[in-house]
């Protein structure tokens, strides 16, 4: 039995009174849930389960399955395509792994002649490396082995020629098993089963890739007369199984009564007071998140509560473990040694010596960036704090799933930062607790993903107008339109690719359009990562912090002839914001609703947008140190918007005088944007805004909220469809919020180019009275066609 069993110290929401009560903190605790123990439902496992399968599982301390396992492997061996939506450490994988091995085991051939196969895809290398372990682990006779960049050329040949059950990412699939199908033709022909785990990840540009990746598979497997069944795997979010579908195409059941036993959790939602210093235009400032976890870090090591910190960069983490010390340093002077920082990349040694510690109980608290969550071995906390949302719910209960596994008592507490979601989600717990919002949402119609995915697979076997069926509606548009560019020649029997290059070379699956721009160490000419091209004028630009897996860097200089950012380590002390100046023309409307006389739209747009300055903040505190001129091009992009207007005379009957409505369309503009991630698992700077009291295409008031993609990523849809309810929220946020005429929290924006002005807080709200009380009931608006 673990010793941390016996350590935890007092009942979870005992600790959070004794944090809440400390002088100076009154008002800062917004929420406290206790979710109760769940005990877990088992079930018996299949009848037709492998007996050395299920001896297996049960020789690793699994006596019976949990029900969810069941429902879900039930339904995959039984061909039905499923995904399994439930919590973190809820074992998932043996819902896939049960019915997978099972068929490897008992289609074997003599003479161990390979019978069914599997293939299994993470987002990550180092997932699929774990998986590996874990089924090593069972110790039973199948055939399994990675395929992924790091391995060598015997291990290809071997996994392609004998493995039964090869784990890879989409990354391989698209450039390596899809083109090369012809030498995995009886591994694909035998394949029964596909896992896609973490299937959440498959979001934004990258989800829709993924999306044609395993629609070129589906079709390669069919070609050699395989059908297999998908098994998915996520965090909990919003309507699974729409995600599931968009992904593969395929109509796929979703189970989510999680039947895993948990102990108690409480989760504490906690808001910064206002500080004493201004913001932009005189606004109150919430003190920072990153300082608020250092003085609870204090307290929870203090109370020798072991506690892991998650925070965003890895400065951040130092900075808070550095605090958390001094605070300590005061109460005894043996604590300090107590609290340490943790950063990605440590040697494996480091990584042991740090679990270690925190298992003795040496170290008793821990300060983290997010990298933390690949490859190391701490669960057993007692408690996590979160400074800041970390920007889905499914990342949020995967961070606080660090605490309390199995069935011991978890607390969490998660520290809002200065920001419309942060504020949001502190103060409305239901929409952190209740059912999820949040759907992983992606576009697979993008003409700028799906025409080279489409080049792909007429190299790898000449497409027909039958494909259409497997690739979309707009396949033979686009088709078309790839035929007159010269990628394609039409003949008789279909689409072929004639180049001689390779056609899968076309589509850059972790990017988002356009060459990437590489980021280079200036003192040693490195590459140390790319930024997308859509992003790199607001993220790269010189004079940019930029905060890379954790590390804090300093951009020397841009360079757009060629694609190449210089930087260099560095710590000055602040963060930096860039801001931008947009103007938007409507292309075509796709969908529309009438609100009363006011109107929701989605549709085709032209964004033409320039990055003009950037602020510098203060770190940790985040006061305006100064906002520097920037002389960056003007860029326009083809992307998709939601959009609503509010004609002049609804304007007028509800009171709104005309000079007020330029204050109100941006403020509601403002929030809205940062209101989306809610809803549409995007972050705040994947899209943008344009709001306007007359705009030329709608002759109206006007505002639009945009993917900052080209071909758009599915975030604005999304909005469209559950534009109820997150207009709702943002004009909550808004009439909510503490301050007097607006501050970060509701209606400023950090990358707004017009210096937060003007901006109108009860017009805002107004505004948005008038276009909801003509909107949908919030039910019809969610069961809108998609
Ligand atoms: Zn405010
Ligand atoms: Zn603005």
């Amino acid at each position: 039995m673990d010793s941390a069993l016996a350590r935890v110290p007092v009942p979870v929401a005992d600790l959070v009174d004794r944090l809440a009560s400390v002088p100076g903190r009154e008002d800062r605790l917004t929420h406290l849930e206790v979710l109760p123990p769940r005990t877990a439902r088992t079930a018996d496992w299949p009848a037709w389960a492998a007996a050395d399968v299920v001896a297996a599982f049960t020789a690793r301390g699994v006596r019976q399955p949990w029900a969810h396992q069941v429902a879900a492997a039930e339904a995959a061996h039984a061909g039905e395509h499923v995904v399994l939506s439930t919590g973190t450490a809820s074992g998932k994988s043996l819902a896939y792994q049960l019915p997978a091995l099972s068929q490897v085991r008992t289609t074997r051939g003599p003479r161990g002649r390979r019978g069914a196969t599997v293939l299994y895809l993470a987002p990550t290398k180092a997932l699929a490396q774990d998986q590996l372990a874990g089924i090593r682990a069972l110790g039973l006779d199948v055939r399994v082995t990675t395929h992924d960049g790091d391995s060598g050329r015997d291990q290809r040949d071997w996994a392609r020629d004998h493995a039964e059950y090869v784990l890879t990412n989409p990354d391989m699939l698209h450039r390596s098993l899809l083109p090369g199908h012809q030498r995995w033709a009886q591994f694909l022909g035998s394949l029964a089963y596909v896992v896609v785990d973490e299937c959440h990840h498959y979001r934004g540009v990258f989800g829709a890739h993924v999306s044609h990746v395993l629609r070129r598979l589906r079709r390669i497997c069919a070609s050699y007369g395989a059908y297999p069944t998908f098994v998915l795997a996520s965090a909990t979010v919003a309507e699974p199984e729409v995600a599931a579908h968009r992904l593969t195409g395929l109509d796929v059941r979703a189970v989510t009564d999680d039947a895993s036993p948990r102990g108690q959790v409480a989760l504490a939602l906690w808001e910064p007071s206002f500080t004493t210093y201004g913001g932009e235009n005189g606004a109150p400032v919430r003190r920072a998140a990153s300082s608020e976890t250092a003085d609870l870090l204090a307290d929870l090591v203090a109370e020798n509560v072991r506690t892991l910190a998650f925070v965003r960069s890895r400065r951040g983490a130092e900075q808070v473990a550095m605090t958390a010390a001094a605070l300590l340093a005061e109460v005894d002077p043996s604590l300090p040694g107590r609290v340490a920082s943790y950063r990605g990349g440590y040697l494996p040694e480091e990584r042991r010596a740090i679990e270690d510690a925190l298992r003795s109980g040496e170290l008793t608290g821990l300060a983290a960036t997010n990298a933390l969550e690949l490859g190391i071995d701490i669960s057993g906390l007692d408690a996590v704090l979160m400074a800041g949302f970390p920007g889905t719910r499914a990342a949020l209960w995967q961070q606080l799933g660090r605490a309390g596994r199995g069935a011991r008592d978890a607390l969490g507490v998660l520290v809002a930062r200065d920001d419309p979601l942060d504020t949001y989600l502190v103060t409305h717990p239901e929409a952190l607790l209740g059912r999820p919002v949040e759907a992983s949402v992606f576009d697979p119609a993008n003409p700028y993903v799906l025409g080279p995915h489409l080049c792909a697979a007429a190299q790898e076997i000449p497409l027909t107008e039958a494909d259409a069926a497997i690739f979309g509606p707009s396949t033979l548009e686009v088709l078309g339109h790839l035929t007159d560019g010269g990628l394609l020649r039409r003949r008789p029997r279909g689409w072929f690719w004639t180049d001689r290059r390779r056609a899968c070379d076309l589509a850059d699956i972790r990017s988002t359009g356009g060459s990437p721009v590489q980021l280079v160490e200036d003192s040693t000419g490195r590459v140390i990562g790319t930024v997308d091209a859509a992003s790199s004028h607001g993220s790269a630009h010189a004079g940019a912090v930029y905060v890379h897996r954790g590390e804090t860097w300093l951009v020397r200089s841009l360079d757009l002839d060629e694609n190449v950012a210089v930087i260099e380590r560095g710590d000055p002390g602040y963060s930096t914001s860039a801001r931008e100046l947009t103007d938007i023309s409507i292309l075509s409307e796709r969908r529309g609703q009438d609100w009363g006389g006011c109107r929701l739209s989605f549709g085709d747009v032209d964004v033409s947008h320039q990055v003009v300055s950037f602020l510098r903040r203060r770190q940790p505190g985040g006061e305006v140190l100064g906002e520097e001129l920037l002389d960056l091009p003007e860029r326009s992009l083809r992307t998709c918007a939601v959009w609503w207007t509010v004609p002049a005379d609804v304007l007028a009957e509800g009171g709104l005088a005309a000079a007020d409505l330029p204050g109100a369309a941006h403020a509601a503009e403002h929030c809205s944007i940062g209101l989306l991630p809610l809803f549409a698992t995007c972050d705040r700077w994947d899209i943008g805004g344009v709001s306007t009291a007359l705009h030329p295409d709608t002759g109206t008031l006007t505002v639009f909220v945009y993917d900052g993609h080209p071909g758009g990523a599915g975030f604005a849809e999304r909005g469209f469809h559950a534009a109820g309810e997150w207009l709702a929220a943002t004009r909550e946020t808004i009439r909510s919020c503490a301050c007097d005429e607006g501050c970060p929290s509701c209606i400023q924006s950090p990358k707004c180019g017009n210096q937060n002005n003007p901006l109108d807080k009860d017009g805002a709200v107004a505004l948005l009275d008038l276009l909801l009380a003509a909107g949908p009931a919030r039910a019809s608006a969610e069961r809108s066609p998609r």
